[in-house]
């Protein structure tokens, strides 16, 4: 099969791009492998962006996937900085920006999301931010000094980390969120109030259901914020954090099903045979919706990248993320339930607690836990074997799980 394919074209070098280059390469194909990216920085992990790299303890060669002469020896066709704007399906040509046409035998999408600007116009304001890219994190961490007053808008996992990288370089932090908790759309109110004790401790002014919040820069580079209407504050910088958009707007423009993101099988094939995707851009095939996280970004394009090349691997994976905040470490393993079942919370102490649901059936459903990830480790083993799981032992910190070692 791999004979057959004498050109592959990959749209996106982020995360998921990246693995698809390398396991192309580490799996035989030695055709033309061509990729376009809109960023000139590629094959970087972007973990590290609201965390080391904005306090100043990582630089970007740090964050780079691979070393230099792997990349080097993957042979790659670079067009970048350009942006991928039209795939013609029947000719199988892909038309870039800059006017290029590029042709292919099999396409691979990885173009991921982009930071959402709730508001345009906030975009165009001299110290707002967002958090998405290297120059991003550099140019915001550039304004992060001490005394500084920073707005954060939004209290999601990105908005969190900038919060918690910010305080540690004593800034007055303030996150706005709209809502009635943080994170509500990934964790139980349980975790919520978990995290927002967390950086109330740490001197973060969260306001929770904070109402309608406009931005206005002022004559001196500050920033107005104001809350429904009233003037609620000057910072020296704001950073939107308000969730991410995928981009799927290339296959959806060329005709591929998409739905919240593009719809792939479990091997990473979206509607069109010749085209596969993988990513924050692609559905998780067994959850039906787009799971943005960096093993995500890594393993489904690895089984896509297989797949294309005709070893079919297909890709199941329980979602799983991590966010570093303070002195915890915070993983996140499974997905929300039905609401049905059992929550257990397994307080360890010395700031090891953990948030578990278990489904209707007491098999895991999901897993928070904060500085314990031997439970996760554990926790993938349980959805696994599919193990049925006493609540009353999990809620014990007395027992020691390993006795429930699948
Ligand atoms: C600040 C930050 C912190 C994070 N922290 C964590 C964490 O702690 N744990 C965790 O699990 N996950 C974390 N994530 C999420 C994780 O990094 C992403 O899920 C992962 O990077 C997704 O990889 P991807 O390759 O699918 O997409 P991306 O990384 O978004 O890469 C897609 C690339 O394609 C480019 N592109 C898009 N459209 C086009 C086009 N038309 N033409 C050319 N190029 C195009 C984009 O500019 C981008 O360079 C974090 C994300 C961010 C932004």
């Amino acid at each position: 099969m791999t004979n057959r394919i004498s050109r592959i074209l990959i749209i996106g070098a982020g995360q998921a791009g990246a693995w698809a280059a390398h396991t192309l390469r580490q799996n035989g194909f030695e055709g033309e492998l061509a990729l376009v990216s809109n960023e000139d920085q590629v094959f970087y992990e972007r973990p590290p962006l609201s965390k080391q790299v904005l306090a100043g303890e990582m630089d970007a060669a740090a964050t780079q996937l691979f070393p230099s002469e792997v990349i080097e020896a993957m042979n790659i066709e670079w067009h970048k900085p350009d942006t991928a704007v039209a795939i013609d399906r029947v000719r199988r040509e892909v038309r870039l920006a800059s006017g290029k046409v590029l042709g292919y035998d099999k396409l691979m999408l990885t173009t991921g999301s982009r930071a959402r600007v709730p508001v345009r116009a906030w975009s165009e304001i001299d110290g707002v931010h967002t958090v998405r890219t290297l120059a991003d994190a550099k140019r915001l961490g550039e304004t992060l000094l001490p005394g500084r007053r920073l707005a954060i808008i939004g209290g999601g996992w990105i908005g969190l980390e900038v919060a918690a990288t910010a305080r540690k370089q004593g800034l007055d932090v303030t996150v706005f969120e709209l809502g009635e908790r943080l994170c509500a759309r990934s964790v139980v109110p349980d975790v919520s109030d978990f995290l927002h004790q967390l950086h109330s401790d740490q001197g973060v002014d969260v306001r929770l259901s904070c109402g309608a919040i406009d931005l206005a820069g002022t004559e001196q580079g500050a920033v107005q914020l104001s809350l429904d209407g009233i003037a609620a504050g000057r910072f020296d910088a704001v950073v939107v954090g308000a969730g991410a958009e995928i981009a799927s707007e290339l296959g959806r423009e060329a005709g591929l099903d998409t739905t919240s993101g593009l719809v792939v099988d479990a091997c990473g094939k979206t509607s069109d045979p010749d085209i596969y995707a993988a990513g924050d851009v692609a559905i998780h095939p067994e959850l039906g919706y787009c799971i943005q996280s960096w093993a995500n970004a890594q393993n489904q394009a690895i089984s896509a990248a297989l797949s294309l090349l005709g070893q079919e691997t297909p890709y199941a994976d329980v979602p799983w993320l991590w966010s570093d905040q303070y002195h915890c470490n915070i993983q996140i393993l499974g997905a929300p339930g039905n609401g049905e079942g059992t929550e257990i919370r397994r307080d360890c102490g010395d700031g090891k607690v953990s948030f578990i649901r278990l489904g209707a059936d007491n098999r895991l459903e999901s897993m928070i836990a904060v500085n314990d990830a031997k439970l996760i480790k554990l926790g993938k083993r349980w959805i696994k074997a599919r193990m049925q799981l006493p609540a009353e032992i999990l809620a014990d910190p007395a027992q020691n799980l390993m006795q429930l070692k699948p």
